[in-house]
């Protein structure tokens, strides 16, 4: 069977002609699929029951069953548990906040990058999620988006219509998406159709450890994502001890791809700093990120650590935070923001995703 989730518009269209029927078929089908979000073909009546009949015999819709759905107390954030066909399990993050609409989702069941202070790569590697599985998640929250906006007491005080529709993904969930290159770059391409879910490039970020032919593969990709590097120090050695994936792709050979990047694609990157007290959260530290950075297109975002069972380091308070910040923009010009603590009460804040029941 085919998860039509797997496909992109176009493979959609080969589909649909390549049984003969009309490629008017194929547009409807795409519509039902992401414009309305539906996933039952009984619930496509513009399709002729003969294109029903072949769609239901060969091909499958694969929605994510929810397993868990936790909401934060702060009122924005929401968690799903989802399950996949072969009984594992990830997370993906809706948050709300005023007209903006963002969902955080998942690449890979666990990590194989290790990073210390992550709740994911302390749960280690089990498997690449698909296409399908990726773009599933995206539709999901759309199709939570849509319910919410249907009922009127669970909507924005300010009933922005534009908080019922999904405007933004991360790929900052579960994995690294660069070590899942082909799945997670046909799942950009499916969220990106201007026909579908309609999500501009601008709109997807994807986060990465550092993995270095990905950044070289992904400066050559005609999609004008935003991308973000998970940089948390500024040395060899530093970096190393905190991402063990530094060892294999080592801090100069990942400025020089950062460097790559920028100059190739004619835009800035967003360098990921886990604040951590008295790790990596010094002025010495903001002075050795600023000089790194100096002449590199970039936007540096702080992210005070949030809580995981297997790292027992503290979160660098709201002060030495802004004096990290200062010095970032007063002694290099560089810009940053402190990440607000979101959906820490239900382990929905970065790196906290590890499948947790409760
Ligand atoms: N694998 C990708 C994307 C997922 S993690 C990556 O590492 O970039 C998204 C972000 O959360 C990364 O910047 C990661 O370093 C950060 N992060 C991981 N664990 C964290 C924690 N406990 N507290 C704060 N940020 C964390
Ligand atoms: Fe994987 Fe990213 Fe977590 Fe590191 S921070 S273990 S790369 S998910």
């Amino acid at each position: 069977m085919i998860n039509l989730y797997d496909l992109t518009r176009p493979e959609v269209s080969a589909l649909i002609t390549g049984w003969e029927f009309s490629p008017v078929h194929a547009a409807r089908l795409w519509r039902y699929l992401y414009g309305e979000c539906e996933s039952s073909f009984e619930a496509m009546p513009e399709l002729p029951a003969k294109v029903r009949t072949r769609l239901i015999a060969e091909t499958t819709i694969d929605v994510l069953p929810i397993s868990l759905e936790t909401d934060s107390n702060d009122g924005f954030t929401r968690k799903y548990l989802l399950s996949l066909e072969d009984g594992n399990r990830i997370e993906t993050v809706l948050m709300r906040f005023t007209g903006r609409v963002t969902a955080c989702i998942s690449s890979q069941v666990g990590c194989a990058m290790g990073c210390v202070f992550c709740a994911t790569g302390q749960m280690g590697f089990t498997r690449h999620l698909t296409t399908g599985e990726i773009v599933a998640q995206a539709v999901h929250v759309q199709r939570v988006l849509r319910t919410l906006g249907a009922e009127t007491s669970d909507i924005d005080s300010n009933h922005d219509p534009r908080s019922h529709r999904l405007r933004n993904v991360v790929l900052m969930g579960m994995g690294e998406p660069l070590h899942n290159y082909d799945a997670v770059l046909k799942a950009i391409e499916i969220l990106n159709d201007g026909s579908g879910l309609s999500l501009g490039a601008e709109h997807i970020t994807l986060s990465t450890v550092g993995v270095v032919p990905g950044i070289l593969r992904l400066a050559k990709e005609k999609k004008a994502i935003r991308l973000a590097v998970s940089l948390h120090a500024a040395t060899q050695a530093g970096r190393a001890s905190l991402v063990p994936a530094a060892r294999k792709w080592q801090l100069d050979e990942l400025m020089a791809a950062c460097r790559t990047y920028s100059e190739t694609t004619g835009r800035r990157i967003f360098y990921e700093w886990t604040l951590i007290e008295g790790e990596n959260d010094t002025e010495q530290h903001a002075r050795d990120v600023g000089s790194l950075l100096r002449d590199l297109p970039s936007q540096v975002n702080l992210i005070p650590l949030n809580p995981t069972t297997g790292y027992d380091g503290a979160p660098t308070r709201s002060e030495a935070a802004k004096r990290f910040q200062q010095i970032l923009s007063e002694e290099f010009k560089i810009p940053s923001t402190v990440r607000q603590l979101r959906g820490i009460d239900i382990a929905a804040g970065c790196g906290q995703l590890a499948i947790a029941e409760k």
